[in-house]
């Protein structure tokens, strides 16, 4: 923050609120920022406390995000898609002392306040300055507190790096969530791989618009890297539609954005619909599920955008691996390269890897199939306050629950996770290449596929397939079967393609397994 007050203080960053879009240059946002520091102060925060966010992405959070920190407490982002009872639970595990909270989130957050045991202050993130209800005394205004609030508030300068900057938990597909802590030191290195060329690459001339919620992984760490580099920000806000996001990919000229496939996926049902200039885009960072590769070939044939396929993980803060050519591989051709790009990528400088099958560690050669497991400067190495730690981070490595192969350029693919594979008949079916397979038909919108129980075989592949709207009428089960049948084994092939509406999702937009393997357990028993 202070780089960015230093040099760069004319740059700005564009933040989209419930009133709208309003624009501030990092010479404001550092006062803010300080002014939020100083205020956060006076309400007793100290040193290696938790201060609480239930927020958008929007310049508010931002000021939270550098604030808490800043003074040597714990910036807590709190996913705000997750249910009443995980987000109490988050919010005593972590003992929040200060909660910073959307307007149009705080009804969520009134109804669970009598269970939440630690929190003293609620500061209301709104753009008017009076707050309806002045009468409670926990309850602040944040641009009133602001106001009040010291500009020249001094940062703490003896910090050690591996002091906690932020905590952040995982949404949890089993159990409660699991918190993750951020080091400064974790942070600031991270700040840096995002900054390689051959990574990200951000810098100074990017127009950064992280889709991806700042209260999920740091929004991938984009925040700080981009304050660090004085890149503008573009912070779409509360509820954003996929129109939205066309529009100020246009009008902003953003050149790098960043979300899950879901997210990618409802914008290029906008961008076939309308029209828009979006030769802006140098690249479209995806990860948090595997990036359909139909998906990457229809944005950059048909839109020139290039796609940046990326994976990481909540432990990982969260850059792990990007997916990109090495110069040598120029000469492949088209659908070669997309091959490639479609999987998860190479291992960022700074981290070490292996991949551990039944038998130790696996061969590189793109079948051998093992966990993968991590260890580096932003790799978490235990859960905050949580006996599930011993389990994840035994020998000294991150058990990422991830099931990948390595080929012989060291390019992982992510096959599927561990408790997603499908056991036929004691062989592994991974869901993913099915998945995949699937998504880039050409009528289908989404698709999911899960093991459900068999009685002879263990378990065997359904598939759930949402079609897109036109196609609903012209494409049949038998279709897409034949579609599949030359491009797998035949004991891969699903034993039932169930047409849905929609793919129930988690908290932060990837297909919920758990929900369908519910849904679909007696299916085949039945049949
Ligand atoms: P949660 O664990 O709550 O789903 P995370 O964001 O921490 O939230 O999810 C990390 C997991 O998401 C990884 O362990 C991996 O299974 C999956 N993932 C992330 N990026 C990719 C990707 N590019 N391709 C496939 N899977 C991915």
């Amino acid at each position: 923050m202070e780089r960015a007050e230093q040099f760069f203080p004319e740059k700005e960053v564009i933040s989209r609120t419930l009133g709208g879009v309003s624009t501030f240059t990092y010479r404001e946002i550092g006062k803010r920022t300080r002014r939020l520091a100083s205020a956060l102060a006076d309400l007793g925060v100290n040193r290696g406390d938790r201060v609480g966010t239930l927020a958008w992405n929007h310049h508010r959070h931002l000021e939270a995000y550098f604030a808490a920190p800043g003074m040597g407490a714990v910036l807590h982002t709190i996913n705000i898609r997750l249910s009443p009872e995980h987000i109490v639970y988050i919010i005593n595990n972590a003992e929040d002392k200060v909660l910073l909270v959307d307007e149009d989130v705080w009804p969520l957050v009134e109804k669970v306040r009598d269970q939440l045991k630690s929190v003293e202050a609620f500061i209301i993130m709104t753009d008017s300055q009076e707050l309806p209800d002045s009468e409670d005394s926990s309850l602040y205004s944040y641009e009133q507190l602001l106001e009040k609030g010291d500009e020249r508030f001094e940062f703490v300068k003896d910090l050690d790096e591996n002091e906690p900057a932020g905590l952040c938990y995982t949404s949890a597909t089993t159990g409660n969530p699991k918190g993750v802590v951020y080091s400064h030191r974790g942070i600031v290195l991270h700040c840096f791989a995002l900054g390689l060329a051959d990574t990200a690459g951000l810098s100074e001339e990017d127009r950064c618009m992280p889709v991806v919620p700042m209260f999920h992984v740091n929004a991938w760490g984009l925040p700080f890297a981009a304050t660090m580099l004085g890149t503008t920000q573009i912070l779409p806000g509360p509820q954003f539609t996929p129109k939205l996001l066309a529009d100020f990919i246009e009008s902003e000229k953003v050149t790098i954005t960043a979300g899950v496939p879901t997210i990618w996926l409802g914008l290029l049902n906008e961008l076939e619909s309308g029209s828009y200039d979006t030769s802006s885009l140098r690249a479209v960072l995806c990860g948090g599920s595997a990036a359909p590769l139909g998906m990457i070939r229809a944005y950059e044939t048909k839109y020139k955008i290039p796609f940046l396929h990326a994976y990481g993980m909540t432990e990982t803060s969260p850059l792990v691996t990007v997916s990109k050519l090495k110069s040598y591989q120029a000469d492949l051709n088209e659908e070669e390269k997309l091959d490639v790009r479609a999987k998860q990528g190479l291992l960022v400088p700074g981290l070490e890897m292996k991949v551990v099958g039944e038998h130790g560690e696996v061969e590189w050669n793109g079948e051998d199939m093992g966990e993968l497991m991590l260890r580096g400067p932003w790799i978490a190495n235990e859960y905050f306050r949580d006996e599930r730690s011993e389990e994840a981070f035994r020998d000294g490595w991150l058990h990422t629950g991830d099931v990948v192969t390595v080929d012989k350029e060291g390019v992982i693919k992510i096959v599927d996770r561990t408790k997603d594979l499908i056991k036929s008949g004691g062989e592994w079916i991974s869901s993913v290449d099915i998945e995949n397979t699937l998504m880039a038909h050409e009528a289908v919108f989404e698709a999911s596929v899960i093991a459900v129980a068999h009685p002879e075989w263990q378990e065997r592949p359904v598939a759930c397939v949402v079609l897109k709207e036109e196609e609903r009428d012209r494409v049949s089960k038998e279709d897409l079967m034949a579609y599949l049948k030359p491009q797998f084994a035949k004991w891969w092939l699903p034993d039932d393609i169930v047409f849905l509406e929609e793919i129930p999702k988690t908290s932060v937009g990837k297909f919920l397994k758990r929900s369908l393997r519910d849904q679909l357990k007696d299916h085949l028993a039945v049949k």
